[in-house]
Parts: C-alpha cells; structure tokens; sequence
C-alpha cells in the first residue's frame, strides 16, 4: 500500500488544499502562530504548544477561527484607531489578539466541518471585535515607532 494515502475524503482534501474561492485557510494562521507566538513562551508552554502542534498534524486538520477573525479585523481596528502600524508594532499586536482571545478550533473531519467553522466564525465575531478594540484602545497611546 503506498504511504502518501490519506485518510482524509477528496471533498476535505479539496478544501483544505484550497480552490480559488475556498474562504479560509488555516495553514497560514497556523504558521504564523508557530512563529509570532512560539518565541514569546516559556520552554514549558513551548513544548507543550510543540506536542500540540505535534498532535495536530498527525491526526487532522484545524481551522482556528479565532486567528481567522483575528486576522481579519485587527489591521483594520488599527488603521480606524491610528495605531503604529509598522511590521514590528503589527505582529505585537497580533500576538497579543492571539493570546487574549478564546480558542476557537474547528476540526475538520467531514464535508459539514467547515460549514460549522463558519456558523461559529459568524457568531463569534462581535466578542472578538470588542477584544481586539479594547486592546487597540490600548495600543492607541503609543508613540507610533517613526516619530519616537
Ligand atoms: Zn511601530
């Protein structure tokens, strides 16, 4: 039996490599947590955060819509609140959305998963708003990094 087989159905697979009008994708969320958050740990959360993203990629895929909405909405509350946008202040405040907001992960394990990661992705959206909001509010009295 050839060992590239996946378990997963075509119809998965299909969504989570993407079409052109496939709305999410986890990967790049996923990555980008590995690397904004993972440095900002202590080495026990860091091996517990690695067994975890260990366990996630043996077993199946995730869709976190948290970080989706995170990602979504937090560039624009920092442009409307005038924030420092540099790269640097950026991902401080995208690390800092990520590690305030609820977790909220959809495996997708059948063709229904992803509708349910959208259902939950809608009706989480104002909390995470207001989330991100307060932290913006925060960020806000920064001197922005140019004029400092
Ligand atoms: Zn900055």
């Amino acid at each position: 039996m050839p060992k590239t087989k996946t378990h997963k159905t075509e119809a998965v697979m299909r969504l989570i490599m993407g079409g052109a009008d496939s709305a999410v994708n986890p990967m790049i969320d996923e990555e980008f947590k590995e690397e904004v958050i993972t440095p900002r740990l202590s080495p026990e959360e860091r091996a517990e955060k690695n067994a975890e993203i260990e366990k996630f990629r043996k077993n199946s895929v995730d869709i976190d819509v948290a970080a989706e909405l995170v990602s979504e909405l937090l560039p624009k509350a920092m442009r409307r609140f005038n924030c420092c946008n540099c790269p640097l202040c950026f991902a401080d405040a995208m690390a800092d959305a990520l590690d305030t907001v609820p977790k909220l992960k959809v495996r997708l394990r059948a063709d229904n998963d992803i509708k349910k990661a959208d259902a939950l992705k809608k009706k989480s959206r104002r909390d995470i708003l207001l989330i991100i909001i307060r932290l913006v509010i925060v960020r806000r009295g920064l001197p922005k990094c140019d004029e400092a």
